[in-house]
């Protein structure tokens, strides 16, 4: 966090690549005064849009648009922040990025990497770590539930309440510390301080945090689904079924191939990542349909669940009741829920599992019911805020050193230098979220995932 790596002045186009009516070219460093003046040949009334002519080198206009200067420290970066919102085409935004690094070489304008400009808003102490992982969150959610999530990250929710926990760890830490300096009253002390009561209730807290970021780590990531069975069960049917009652927001996955179709839907908002598999053969007619089941394989081998689909209408035939078996066989050790499908056209199976017809629409509330019982999901009371499962662990790591100081705390001659010990590491533990004990490799990890100009 050197000084030098902060003066160094940035610049990006902030908006998503490809067309749109408006475009932002974003610049951030210690004074932009200079750049204004060599794009302008004036200064700019702070925090203020001018429209403009954005011009060449050779005064030749490139487009007329806004610009704003946000002088330091009142910007989200909290350096001298420029905007300009052109209109949004990426050949004019290149160049017009193009002309702004021309009339900031003086001042050693560069390319920002990426998340470069969220990272300054945290090293300048505008926004704390959780809170800069909520932009990506928020600029990445996959469903309105996960969004609304991150905003309430991003606004300090999530923060709120780590500060919160943290200043009670503080407290206890400070009662431990000084108690440490008075061997001969320690026990006295503490017994008056009710320290031992305090940490439990501590502990508590740090748990029920620990239930929530839980909720929103799933709501952040999802889970993995992988339909699966023989042709012709009713797997497609089926996850058309689940995608359209839901009127969920699909978005198809890349990458995925003929054999094999991915799909994101939603769940009271939390996302599935739903594979509907190729027909699970054992002896594959060609090459292609060979590659087709590896991949499904593999899909199954990922999956928080699969959904092993079975046809009513089927059973008892051999040949069918073989390769069920079959391909029973190579699900041993993954997560299976029986799915005993087209209920309409046959009566209902007396297995475990869920009995439903993709086609007639019945029991796809009780498969969704029990997927999300299987996410480990429970809409929370206070609302979600979105986490990562760096946050999970985070909060597991701090409750585990809790627990720790509880047993030296617990004993007769309690252990105060041990005890110490322990609040202090689950300090440290749950300072990591906010960044308040963050390292330049973790900095390095979380902001590299953003794209540039965020
Ligand atoms: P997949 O090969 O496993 O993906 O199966 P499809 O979804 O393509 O369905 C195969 C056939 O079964 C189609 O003709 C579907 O219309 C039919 N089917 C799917 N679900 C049901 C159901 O719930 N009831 C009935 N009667 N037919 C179904
Ligand atoms: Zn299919």
């Amino acid at each position: 966090m050197s000084l030098a790596r902060l003066r160094d002045p940035i610049a990006a186009v902030a908006t998503a690549a490809g067309r749109g009516a408006v475009g932002i070219v974003r610049a951030s460093g210690p004074d932009l005064a200079p750049l204004v003046q060599a794009l302008f040949g004036r200064a700019l009334a702070p925090r203020a849009a001018t429209l403009l002519p954005f011009t060449a080198a050779d005064g030749s206009v490139l487009d007329r648009g806004l610009a704003i200067h946000f002088p330091a420290p009142h910007s989200y970066t909290g350096e001298d922040v420029l905007e300009l919102q052109a209109h949004g085409g990426p050949v004019l935004l290149q160049l017009l990025l193009a002309r702004v690094l021309e009339a900031g070489a003086g001042i050693g304008l560069r390319l920002a990497r990426a998340g470069e400009f969220t990272e300054r808003a945290f090293l300048n102490d505008k926004i704390d770590l959780a809170q800069a992982e909520a932009v990506a969150d928020l600029i990445d959610a996959s469903t309105e539930a996960a969004a609304r999530s991150a905003a309430r990250s991003l606004d300090g929710a999530f923060s709120a309440e780590i500060h919160t926990l943290a200043g009670r760890i503080v407290e206890l830490r400070t009662l431990v510390e000084a108690t440490l300096d008075f061997p001969e009253e320690e026990i006295d002390f503490l017994e008056k301080a009710r320290a031992h009561e305090r940490l439990g209730a501590i502990e508590a807290a740090i748990g029920a945090a620990l239930a929530r970021a839980r909720q929103g780590a799933l709501l952040r990531e999802g889970m993995r689904v992988v339909i699966a069975g023989q042709p012709n069960v009713g797997k497609s049917s089926l996850l058309n079924a689940l995608a359209g009652a839901e009127l969920a927001i699909v978005t198809p996955i890349p990458g995925t191939t003929r054999d094999r179709v991915a799909e994101t839907i939603q769940i009271e908002g939390v996302p599935l990542h739903v594979v509907d598999t190729a027909g699970l053969r054992e002896h594959a007619a060609d090459e292609v349909e060979r590659i087709g089941i590896g991949r499904s394989w593999e899909a199954i081998a990922g999956a928080d669940a699969v959904l092993f689909v079975h046809d009513l209408t089927r059973r008892g035939d051999a040949g069918y009741e073989a390769a069920e078996a079959e391909i029973a066989t190579r699900l041993e050790g993954a997560d299976v829920l029986h799915v005993h499908n087209k209920a309409d056209a046959a009566a209902p199976a007396a297995d475990d599992g869920v009995v439903l017809s993709a086609k007639a629409g019945t029991g796809l509330e009780t498969l969704r019911r029990e997927l999300l019982r299987r996410a480990g999901w429970q809409a929370q009371p206070d609302g979600v805020f979105i986490a990562r499962a760096r946050h999970v662990d985070a909060l597991q790591r701090t409750l585990a050193h809790l627990h720790l100081a509880q047993a030296h705390a617990a004993q007769r001659d309690a252990a105060l230098d041990l005890l110490a010990e322990e609040l202090r590491l689950a300090h440290q533990a749950l300072g990591e979220i906010t960044g308040e004990f963050g390292t330049e490799d973790l900095l390095g990890e979380i902001f590299g995932r953003f794209c540039i100009g965020k």
